[in-house]
């Protein structure tokens, strides 16, 4: 590139991503669903929309690919998932882009949410040799008894915007190797690195031979289209991430049809500051917590419990992180916080804040930063909001960077306000007491389904099983065995004597 050229409009440059990574143009143009880059506010595409009638096809195709993938022996559907991490490594800086583009993620967490791709791809590589069943102790002589993992069927996967690529892929590879098939319904507000996705999963598909056809499907558009996937009794297995709203209306339908959910859905993750906290270190992780990602994961830090004693010589420091923190074009250098997603999140943040200060709370920032991009694009200072009692907004999870902090003067007080909202994804406690540390983690404690000592609650690795209780859900995706929701589980008893003996000392002689 010559020096004097000019850098590239943000639409140009999606479009050139999305030609590197192999997407039909005739796929982003032209059609009904208008794309907006959050980073500057100007449409950058207009995707077309699946039909109802070829979202059914989609999983009809899907339907006969697992029966032929199913026979599959587990380890060649690893090779399957290997390529598909050879061919993330190779496309990861380009997709990482156009995660930063889409989302407006800043570049180190685009690149990081492909990174996390790879990283469940080479899980579950490891893991195609390791579907283990038990062999278990039998009460009656000359008979075996095990259990068998078999590949279940189809599994849907809807997804949220706020991490666009990774959540179909810590479903997809285990379902893959799991021997299911995978139809995917990703966010209407990020149907473009589905799509760049979508591509890079057929060029693994491509590689490897003979994998049948409709193994991966996808279907574009709004939650019409998902509900398509959430009706179709082809599809037993349902992987749905997003609001608690939308988990309220897929999960009893899932239920009605008695289909298997995973549902990932809100947070509203808390921290514990105890009077031995490593206060420098605290003060890091919550900056990352509650103000990386701009507000916008699942997991970030949205309540505070501070104790009086260290009350003092932290929240004022935090509040000027806070007042000095880089909210930006996710572009530019030195950002740390970049665009919401759209007006609807700025609207609830502004809500948010709004009743805050009706019940005399004092409110640090939260206002809209001018002057970046069109009137499309949404930037705000990040907000920290000192309460007076643990009551108000600060109850639900509104999906922006508003930091709630209260005081505690006992533990029992902030472990019970801790534990006394709806959602319980994921939690923290910063103590160098290992007496408070092992409380907070024991089944008096938090009650969540990530619980950590002296990180944050957001940032997780693929190693564990991911998700949360209460009205988050109940499912678990990614590493240790949440492998085995994507499989049934067959008891078999299998007699080599010449004898029938019944169990339990049943007797039943013809
Ligand atoms: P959302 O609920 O608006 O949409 C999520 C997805 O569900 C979209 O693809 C949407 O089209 C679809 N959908 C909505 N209603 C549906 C219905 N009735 N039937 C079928 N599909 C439907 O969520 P969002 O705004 O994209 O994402 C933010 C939310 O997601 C936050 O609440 C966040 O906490 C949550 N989230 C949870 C996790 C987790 O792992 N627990 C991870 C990421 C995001």
């Amino acid at each position: 590139m010559s020096e004097a050229q000019a850098p590239l409009s943000l639409a140009t440059e999606v479009e050139q991503l999305l030609q590197r990574l192999g997407v039909p143009r005739g796929a982003h143009t032209g059609g009904e669903l208008t794309v907006r880059s959050p980073v500057t506010g100007e449409v950058v595409a207009q995707v077309r929309q699946t039909s109802a009638t070829e979202a059914a096809a989609t999983i009809g195709h899907a339907h006969e690919a697992f029966k032929a993938w199913r026979g599959v022996p587990a380890p060649r559907r690893g090779e399957l998932v290997r390529l598909l991490g050879e061919e993330l490594r190779a496309a990861k800086a380009d997709l990482g882009r156009l995660v930063t583009l889409e989302a407006g993620k800043i570049p180190t967490e685009g690149a990081g949410e492909v990174q996390e791709m790879i990283d469940i791809c080479d899980f579950a590589v490891g893991l195609s040799r390791q579907l283990y069943g038990l062999t278990l102790a039998t009460e009656r002589a000359e008979h075996r008894m095990m259990e068998t993992w078999h590949p279940l069927g189809v599994c849907g996967v809807i997804s949220a915007f706020n991490f666009p690529v990774a959540v179909w892929s810590w479903n997809a590879a285990l379902a893959l190797v799991c021997g299911d098939s995978v139809v995917w319904k990703p966010s209407e507000k990020t149907p473009l690195t589905a799509l760049a996705v979508h591509a890079i999963a057929q060029r693994a598909m491509a590689r490897f031979g003979d994998a049948p056809e409709g193994l991966l499907g996808l279907l574009l558009g709004q939650r019409d289209i998902g509900e398509v996937l959430v009706d179709d009794h082809r599809v037993p297995i349902l992987s749905a991430t997003g609001s608690t709203a939308m988990g309220r209306q897929v999960g009893p339908k899932l239920a009605a049809r008695f289909a298997r959910a995973i549902l990932e859905l809100g947070g509203n993750n808390a921290a514990i500051v105890t009077p031995s906290a490593d206060l420098d270190l605290t003060l890091r992780a919550i900056a990352f917590s509650a103000m990386g990602t701009a507000g916008q994961r699942c997991t970030t830090l949205r309540r505070l419990f501070v104790h009086d004693s260290v009350y003092d010589a932290l929240v004022p420091k935090l509040a000027k992180v806070y007042g000095n923190v880089q909210v930006g074009d996710p572009r530019e250098a030195g950002t740390l916080v970049g665009p919401l997603i759209d007006r609807a999140a700025f609207d609830g943040m502004q809500k948010a804040l709004g009743e805050s200060r009706e019940i005399g709370a004092t409110v640090h920032g939260g206002q809209r930063v001018e002057g970046i991009g069109t009137k499309d694009a949404f930037y705000v200072r990040p907000a920290l909001v000192e309460l007076k009692s643990h009551d108000g907004p600060v109850l639900r999870e509104t999906f922006a960077p508003i930091l709630y902090v209260v005081r505690y003067s006992s533990l029992d007080d902030a472990i019970e306000w801790h534990n006394a909202v709806g959602a319980g994804l994921s939690s923290s406690i910063f103590t160098l007491n290992v007496r408070e540390a092992e409380r907070f983690l024991s089944s008096a404690g938090s009650d969540c389904g990530i619980a950590n000592v002296n990180i944050g609650p957001s940032g997780a690795e693929i190693g564990g099983a991911f998700g949360g209780e209460k009205e988050t859900g109940g499912g678990r995706e990614a590493g240790s065995d949440s492998w085995k929701a994507y499989m049934r589980r067959a008891t078999n008893t299998i007699n080599y004597s010449t004898a029938l003996p019944l169990a339990q000392g049943v007797t039943f002689d013809i």
